[in-house]
């Protein structure tokens, strides 16, 4: 069992730093800054960092790759397809690696950058998922490199993950995304129930993550344009027609955009 611990980074950054506290040994993912992580690791001198996850390019994932890789000679994986600071393995779809002894698939979700990749613990009992920034909790990463339909399709294989499995993102933003959802569906009661219990968490300056798929399902807008409801709300605000759960996404992502 690996704790997967977050540690804050930049003004709504997670770097997660998933720990083997059984041999002291400790993986960082998408360490943006190396300072969080260099801190807790001179918080705990007996520790050793063995790898370094990267999602996608971006800075604010990347910054502090090679600061802590020449200090710890951690291992760094990263998307094939992009353009990774020191890394020494490329990975491509439906790739396994093993870190700290635990076996994670490479599922490519292109759409918030043309390359982005998550990693995936299939576990029996506790499945979890590190998705950067394409699935968030109550939304979805901006559409920086990729398409609408890259996106969509890119969500629909998370989505379709064992519904236990928790959700580990990069940035808190919960309780934005769950104001949205809200505008969407202002009658559903389980994204009602979540607004309320992320306001508390966020007034006590607490994280609202992971998150875990069930909860998704349920509350994040971007899985749910099959609902009619969703498909309503999203053609009334485009002021159009939208026959399909992709047009329905895609429609949903621009509205967020400006919401
Ligand atoms: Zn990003
Ligand atoms: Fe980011």
């Amino acid at each position: 069992m690996l704790k997967i611990e977050a540690l804050p980074a930049f003004t709504d950054n997670y770097i997660w730093l998933l720990q083997d506290s059984q041999r002291r040994l400790c993986a960082a993912v998408d360490p943006g800054d190396a300072a969080p992580v260099q801190a807790w690791l001179d918080a705990h001198p007996d520790w050793h960092l063995t790898d370094i996850l990267v999602t996608h390019h971006h800075h604010d994932h990347v910054g502090g790759v090679q600061q802590l890789k020449a200090k710890h000679g951690a291992k760094v994986y990263g998307p094939a397809t992009e353009n990774i600071p020191a890394r020494d393995d490329a990975l491509i779809e439906g790739q396994r690696i093993r870190v700290l002894e635990h076996e994670l698939e490479v599922i490519e979700v292109p759409g918030h950058t043309s390359g982005h990749i998550a990693y995936f613990h299939d576990d029996a009992q506790e499945p979890w998922l590190l998705s950067g920034d394409t699935l968030f909790a109550a939304g979805c990463g901006r559409l920086f490199e990729g398409t609408a339909s890259q996106m969509f399709t890119s969500l629909q294989r998370l989505a379709a993950l064992p519904a236990e499995t928790r959700v580990y993102c990069t940035h808190e933003y919960t309780l934005s995304n769950l104001r949205f959802a809200q505008a969407v569906e202002p009658g559903n009661a389980d994204i009602a129930e979540r607004l309320e219990q992320v306001i508390r968490l966020r007034e006590a300056k607490r994280i609202t993550l992971p998150s875990d798929l069930r909860a998704e399902h349920a509350t994040n807008p971007f899985l749910r344009s099959a609902e009619p409801g969703v498909a309503a709300a999203a053609s009334q605000h485009a002021g159009r027609p939208l026959a399909t759960p992709e047009s329905v996404f895609a429609a949903l992502r621009a509205w967020k955009d400006t919401f």
